[in-house]
């Protein structure tokens, strides 16, 4: 299902002349994944062309695809994001809800262990086999597509066979890429894209989406203001923020999601104190969260003090506009701009295992040295 506010995009692909590169990009939780799965399931999909470019949903080949069964729809995805995909899609997923990785429980000096970094990046082996097998022609004479989501989670190796594939790209072949940091994509991968800008809706049209995605599940219950906080909270991200309703339903303390948002926001409290933050104690009770979460949290508020001190918008926010008023008005602008900076190259490395908790702190630490002299 293409989200409303990805329609204009959607609208500006021509399946019958498709590049055999497509690099979608955008924030995350913004519905890329659904977008890119509509797209790979239209592009194998065996009806004749409808007008409207959408999968026709009753082929031989939508069914296929559905069930995760089709021989032309390669996915490469690692496990902490093989919920997105149609059922079975995947080796593995055959109704065996523990994978035979042999990864053994090693646990670094942050105490996360080996085997939960693994599973966010896309196994060499899986992604060279795969990219390797597109020599031979497709199986059902049509197109194959090959979706790598997210892109960032394939690891150097196998992105220079991904990149050699790009270079001389095999018959019939459309390579669908997702991410949400361009930033972060290899230029020589890049430039043998086709780049599709995937824009986060207006607040308006995402909260419409989000109520009417909410009336259809009875289970989730949530009140408007709530909703709204949640909603802003995620940068207006709606995808993510129902993924985040979700997990609070199940109270599920043990989902990654759900722990990261926890974590956020007790850093946004701690934001709140301006220069009484208490840094130690942020740092101590959010860095086994998500860095990448914690960093994006960070990221918001900063550009809300920002745009609060020079031009009094406050854009991520806007519930606690009050704060950010007054915080806006004790900081100076330039050691903001240096921390921004601090927090803008963390998140160049945020997957990186290494001493997070030391950024964390040093980052937070600069935060409170940003109001006053
Ligand atoms: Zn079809």
């Amino acid at each position: 299902m293409i989200a409303p506010w990805l329609q204009p995009q959607w609208d500006g692909i021509n399946l019958a002349a498709c590049p055999n590169a497509l690099l979608l990009h955008g924030q995350a939780g913004i519905g890329k994944a659904d977008f890119a799965l509509t797209l790979a399931k239209a592009l194998v999909c065996e009806a004749s062309p409808n007008g409207n470019n959408k999968p026709c949903n009753c082929c031989e080949a939508c069914r296929w695809f559905d069930t995760g069964n089709h021989p032309d729809f390669v996915a490469l995805v690692p496990e902490t994001h093989r919920r997105f995909m149609p059922n079975e899609a995947l080796e593995g997923a055959d109704g065996d809800p523990s994978p035979s990785k042999k990864t053994k429980q090693l646990r670094d000096e942050e105490g996360d262990s080996v085997e939960k970094k693994e599973k966010k990046n896309i196994a060499i082996e899986e992604a060279r086999s795969a990219i390797e097998g597109l020599m031979i022609g497709t199986h059902r004479g049509g197109n194959r597509v090959v979706l790598v989501y997210p892109l960032e989670s394939l690891r150097a190796g196998a992105a220079n066979t991904l990149l050699k594939s790009l270079e001389e790209p095999p018959s019939s072949t459309i390579f669908i890429l997702v991410t949400s940091r361009l930033d972060r994509v290899l230029p020589t991968i890049r430039s043998r894209c086709r780049l599709i800008a995937l824009p986060p809706p207006d607040r308006a049209s995402g909260l419409t989406w989000l109520r009417h995605e909410i009336a259809a599940r009875p289970e989730l219950t949530v009140s408007n203001d709530e909703l709204e906080t949640i909603f802003y909270e995620q940068g207006g991200a709606p995808y993510a923020t129902l993924d985040f309703l979700s997990a609070k339903q199940d109270q599920n303390e043990k989902d990654e999601l759900f722990v990261s948002i926890q974590a956020s926001r007790y850093l946004l409290q701690g934001l709140f104190q301006g220069v009484r933050i208490d840094w130690l104690d942020v740092a101590e009770k959010t860095h086994k969260a998500s860095f990448a979460v914690l960093l994006a949290s960070m990221q918001r508020w900063l550009a809300d003090l920002q745009g609060s001190a020079q031009a009094n918008a406050v854009r991520f926010y806007p519930k606690h506009a009050g704060t950010i008023g007054v915080l806006a008005k004790q900081v100076r602008i330039e050691k903001l701009l240096r921390l921004w900076k601090g927090v803008t190259q963390a998140r160049r490395h945020e997957n990186h295992p290494l001493a997070t908790r030391i950024q964390l702190e040093s980052l937070l630490m600069q935060y409170q040295q940003i109001f006053g002299d």
